[in-house]
């Protein structure tokens, strides 16, 4: 960035030899451009060829985009110590399956939970898609669910966040987010990340980072960040039913409690987590006191509180 700067101040034959020094150097890979921004493999600002290794891949913001690990430390920190704090807003990183809803195939429905199938289409919390392959999914969200992206959107910037495919994304979000005013872009899936989750790609400090996850096992770097939620599971695990025998929601006909559910309980804690956040006000955050969700969650979330 420095070295634009430089060139509009220089006069401008000058800057053109300076121009022709830095495409030559940047041919011969002895650049001093950082590859900031990278789109397709090319430098957008010195437009020289730039390998994988160079940055980390950001295609579900922008398509091709790549970013310098410098670039991705420098976004990190300008999101959450300047924006966020200016919005008083933090972020929130959700999966979805057992954490917002629970997808379950048709196919795999027990006998007892077959009578939901005629329920699709009277209920706002049920739906059923196509998956391709001739396989039929329904999806059940959970209690409370449209309540918690609506407050929780008011303290944070929200993330998506799915081992699922993208496909499975947005359809998803179809459902939770029509108008695509909780998430926009920010949705992450295992073409981005296929193995673990990771902050990485994650554009704000993690100091200001919380997720929500049922799985701790694919978040080995960060769990400090995560809130833990008990896992919903609406539909009978068939595939589990020898493990643990007990019926399920579906086939009990009732559902996890609205009010006083996982969701809503993740819900006070998130509240209290930004409170403590921006309770001494902005200032005292910059200069003397910065605040970090991971001491707050770990002060908030003792063993007998349940999460
Ligand atoms: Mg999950
Ligand atoms: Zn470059």
């Amino acid at each position: 960035m420095s070295l634009i700067q430089n060139h509009s101040l220089e006069p401008q034959s000058k800057r053109r030899k300076l121009q022709q020094e830095t495409n030559y150097s940047s041919s011969s890979s002895s650049t001093n451009c950082g590859h900031f921004f990278v789109r397709y493999g090319i430098c957008c600002n010195c437009r020289s060829t730039v390998g994988k290794h160079e940055g980390r891949a950001f295609d579900y913001l922008v398509d091709g985009l790549q970013l310098s690990h410098e670039a991705i430390a420098v976004t990190k920190l300008l999101t959450t110590h300047v924006t966020c704090l200016n919005d008083k807003k933090l972020h929130l990183v959700l999966d979805l399956d057992h954490t917002l809803l629970h997808t379950v195939m048709v196919s795999m429905l027990s006998e007892e939970e077959k009578y939901i199938i005629g329920e699709v289409g009277s209920r706002e919390d049920l739906w059923r898609f196509n998956g391709g392959h001739s396989s039929e999914f329904l999806i059940k969200l959970r209690p409370f669910l449209q309540e918690f992206l609506k407050e929780a959107n008011e303290m944070f910037n929200m993330y998506v966040y799915t081992m699922g495919s993208r496909d499975y994304a947005k359809t998803v979000l179809k459902l939770i987010d029509p108008k695509r005013v909780y998430f926009g872009d920010r949705v992450i899936t295992r073409e981005e990340s296929p193995y673990v989750k990771t902050l990485d790609l994650v554009l704000a400090d993690e100091c200001g980072v919380v997720i929500v996850d049922d799985t701790p096992q694919v978040w080995p770097d960060h769990k400090r960040n995560l809130l833990e939620i008990t896992k919903y599971k609406y539909f009978r695990d068939k595939t589990r039913s020898d493990v643990e025998y007990s019926k399920s929601y579906a086939e009990e006909k009732r559902d996890e409690s609205h009010k006083d559910g996982s969701l809503a309980n993740v819900l006070k804690v998130l509240k209290e987590v930004h409170e403590r956040f921006f309770k001494d006000g902005v200032e005292k955050e910059l200069k003397n006191d910065p605040k970090d969700v991971r001491l707050l969650l770990h002060d908030l979330c003792t063993p007998q509180c349940g999460f």
